[in-house]
């Protein structure tokens, strides 16, 4: 049998591919503000999206083809100017690059002696410096807010439980370790508590304020009750910008809190951390530096493409007595290509890991972090913009504070009972998305069905949530119109 390899058999012909396929994305991005924000996908794509494993080869270039085809039409619109769904970032044009370079030297980035690990490296020390952590505390890149939560919630739970978790598992605690956070909490968290074996049971979802704000008082007093039936408190959870409103809990009284009762103090900020750059926020962020851990992620506010995220840890003793692990194939040497820095196999569950620093690095240094914060101020005042035309409308109704980036609204009229205004908002959204104008999401505050904005996206401008007013309200109306 001749030897094969899967490189191509013609350089020139890929060669010529990819300059094609950079020209696309090109076309695609410096375009995207003109198209649709979202198409549905047609039942006979989808019917070429579920055929079974292919058996022999199709040219590289009518695989391009069937790509532009079938995927790249029906995108789901983060890239878009007017895409305001969940808490989702725009990506740049460098970082799709960056994954492109990353892949072809398509490093594992985990251990050894390679210019990938000094990159990781530095995109954790920046991460550092954006938090205002010490040099000394330790990080980890992770695929997002998810990973970066469990992984603070391990190093955690194995440092407050008083006990070698590793060693006996939760069969060896005395007592049953309790978690705090309230109850806008992003799902992650509860996923975490599952897979750590603390149970649902086990996270005490405490009650929030009229600005969605975890109730401190509420805070202290489970806290007390806890201790007083035999439970373990272990840590508390604060969240920056919570996904339903983009809430701030109240970071100081946690603090002082954890500092009380001894808890870990970590910090949920996927979405809402980097406003900690900002003028508007500095301040009230500034105690995300006394956290014994924070979690954010780099493909929301700080726009890398997916996936990135982070999570800083102040004791790097702590994080690595967590994770470290040293089988005899992995061994770290003194030199050669096992040499190098500390295994980052050490720090957190994976193992194999792609080279997603290199985006996040040429991203900043691209950019540099003035433009990036500027990038966040510019949100976060059209936000406030949005808050001010919906408060103008008599035909609109703001339906919580606006903290960070997220306005929740509906459209309402005399007279509709909560049941009718709900289908009514309803129908609006579904109408915005599918006509192709825009992408906002929903939500329900307290019974209230409720058109759910997140501005997160560069290339959002003041005119494109203007447009979005001016069409709920002219959607609004022919739908009203039409009950009637
Ligand atoms: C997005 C988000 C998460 C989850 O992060 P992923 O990157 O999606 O895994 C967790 N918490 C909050 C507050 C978020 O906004």
């Amino acid at each position: 049998m001749k030897e094969q390899s899967l490189d191509p058999e013609n350089w020139h012909q890929m060669r010529k591919l990819g300059h094609q396929v950079i020209d696309d994305v090109i076309d695609l991005l410096c375009n995207i503000g003109h198209v649709p924000v979202w198409n549905e996908v047609p039942q006979e794509v989808k019917n070429t999206l579920s055929t079974d494993l292919p058996q022999f080869p199709t040219t590289a270039n009518d695989v391009y083809v069937e790509f532009l085809r079938t995927i790249l039409p029906y995108p789901k619109g983060n890239i878009h100017p007017r895409f305001f769904a969940w808490v989702q970032g725009g990506g740049t044009p460098l970082g799709a690059f960056a994954d492109l370079l990353a892949s072809a030297m398509n490093p594992n980035v985990t251990i050894g002696e390679h210019s990938a690990m000094y990159v990781d490296q530095q995109v954790v020390k920046w991460c550092k410096q954006l938090m205002g952590f010490p040099e000394t505390s330790s990080g980890l890149l992770v695929s997002g807010g998810s990973m970066a939560n469990i992984t603070a919630l391990t190093v955690a739970r194995n440092h407050k439980a008083g006990y070698d978790v590793r060693t006996n598992g939760l069969y060896g605690s005395p007592a049953a370790l309790v978690l705090y956070c309230s109850v806008e909490t992003h799902s992650c968290v509860l996923k975490a508590a599952e897979i750590l074996g603390l149970g649902k049971n086990s996270v005490r979802l405490i009650g929030v304020d009229k600005q969605y704000r975890i109730k401190i008082k509420d805070l202290e007093k489970q806290i007390q009750t806890d201790l007083k039936t035999g439970f373990s408190p272990f840590c508390v959870v604060a969240t920056v910008g919570t996904v339903n409103t983009g809430a701030i809990d109240p970071l100081k009284s946690i603090r002082d809190i954890c500092r009380t009762y001894q808890l870990w103090f970590h910090i949920d900020g996927a979405y809402g951390a980097p406003a900690k750059l900002t003028g508007s926020h500095k301040q009230r962020l500034r105690y995300i530096e006394d956290a014994d851990s924070v979690a954010f992620d780099l493909h929301k506010w700080f726009q890398a493409p997916y996936e990135a995220g982070c999570v800083l840890i102040k004791d790097q003793e702590v994080h690595r007595a967590a994770f470290s692990f040293t089988p005899k194939y992995l061994m770290n040497e003194m030199e050669g290509l096992a040499g190098g820095l500390d295994p980052i196999t050490n720090y957190g569950f994976e193992l194999s890991r792609g080279f997603k620093a290199l985006k996040v690095w040429m991203s900043f240094k691209e950019h540099g972090i003035k433009k990036i914060t500027r990038q966040i101020v510019q949100n976060l005042r059209q936000a406030k913009h949005l808050g001010l035309l919906i408060t103008r409308n008599p035909e609109l109704e703001l339906m919580a504070p606006i903290s960070l980036s997220i306005v929740c609204y509906r459209f309402i009229r005399q007279g509709i009972s909560q049941s009718e205004a709900n289908a009514l908002n309803r129908e609006l959204l579904i109408k915005l998305q599918v006509s192709g104008i825009a992408s906002p999401s929903s939500t329900i505050l307290g019974g209230a069905y409720c058109i759910r904005v997140c501005i997160l996206n560069h290339r959002t401008k003041t005119s494109d949530i203007e447009l979005l007013v001016a069409q709920s309200i002219k959607i609004g109306y022919s739908i009203s119109e039409a009950i009637k």
